[in-house]
């Protein structure tokens, strides 16, 4: 069963997937199986790898078109051919929220680990990953299954990304604070938000020449050096490295949708390209 397992996710050019029972993860939204009727048994969370090359003013993860769509066509695709193999069995996967807690099930499947920045972190592609899982009523193994098997590798915390960390928001993370209130805002919400910006963030903004997201703590991890790019073609064949407001106002409604900048709508990325560029 791996090895067909196996046949079908590197048909889509996922190589880190794992399988554990459903009673090994975390459930967090059990209600989103109403829907379905399903009573999962098992779990197969896996990793996409999102890196197409270094992005200039945006994120990476945004620099390449939305996960929702990319892993959710990629979803139906696996969901498809699982069905065809097991026909007694039901297969169904989420792209918005999740049932689970995914990172929990990605970790638990070792398919990565959890490094100091707060993001899961391949032995491959680093911490460029989106975390998906699909969920069935086929048992699976016992024991937690993962494709590659090696957890030798792992977060040296060496604190460069708290060091790098230009809001504080990672040194307060790790300073044994529980008032999470008196947290600084991360760069990256910074840019997300809705409403006027203080001159404050606009400086964040321009030093860090941001209009979308903050890679700061990805950019800076020894894990994300010389990392391969992402070999899933609908990230590299539609990449925006570099955010425009000529790139905002051609695009169709439907293109816009398809950005993980349009989330906000227009106004918040423009709003932020005019006071990063003024
Ligand atoms: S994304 Fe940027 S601001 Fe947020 S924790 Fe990482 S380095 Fe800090
Ligand atoms: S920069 Fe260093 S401490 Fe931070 S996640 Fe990477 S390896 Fe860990």
């Amino acid at each position: 069963m791996i090895s067909r397992l196996r046949e079908i996710f590197f048909g889509e050019k996922i190589e880190y997937f794992g399988a554990l029972p459903y009673s090994e993860a975390t459930e967090t939204r059990g209600y989103l199986f109403n829907r379905s009727g399903l009573i999962p048994k098992s779990v197969i969370p896996f990793i996409v790898p999102y890196y197409t090359g270094e992005a200039d003013n945006i994120s990476a993860y945004a620099a390449v078109p939305d996960y929702h769509f990319i892993v959710g066509e990629m979803i139906s695709r696996i969901t498809d051919e699982l069905k065809k193999e097991y026909p007694a069995y039901s297969f169904i996967g989420f792209t918005d929220h999740s049932p689970i807690d995914e990172r929990a099930a990605a970790l638990k499947a070792g398919l990565g680990v959890k490094g100091k920045n707060g993001l899961i972190i391949n032995e491959k592609y680093g911490s460029y990953i989106f975390i998906a899982a699909i969920f069935t009523d086929m048992p699976m193994p016992e024991t937690v299954y993962r494709t590659v098997a090696d957890t030798k590798y792992g977060c040296i915390g060496c604190d460069r990304c708290i060091a790098a960390c230009p809001t504080g928001t990672l040194a307060f993370v790790h300073s044994g604070e529980s008032d999470f209130s008196l947290c600084p805002e991360c760069l990256s919400s910074i840019t997300q938000k809705k409403g006027a910006h203080s001159e404050e963030e606009i400086a964040l903004m321009k030093k860090h020449n941001t209009v979308w997201g903050c890679d700061i703590c990805q950019k800076v991890c020894p894990h994300n050096k010389n990392i391969p790019k992402t070999p899933i073609e609908g990230f590299l064949n539609d990449r925006i490295p570099t955010l425009t407001e000529d790139i905002i106002n051609g695009m169709s409604d439907e293109e816009f949708q398809r950005r993980a900048f349009s989330f906000r709508g227009r106004a918040v990325p423009l709003r932020n390209l005019k006071e990063v560029n003024n």
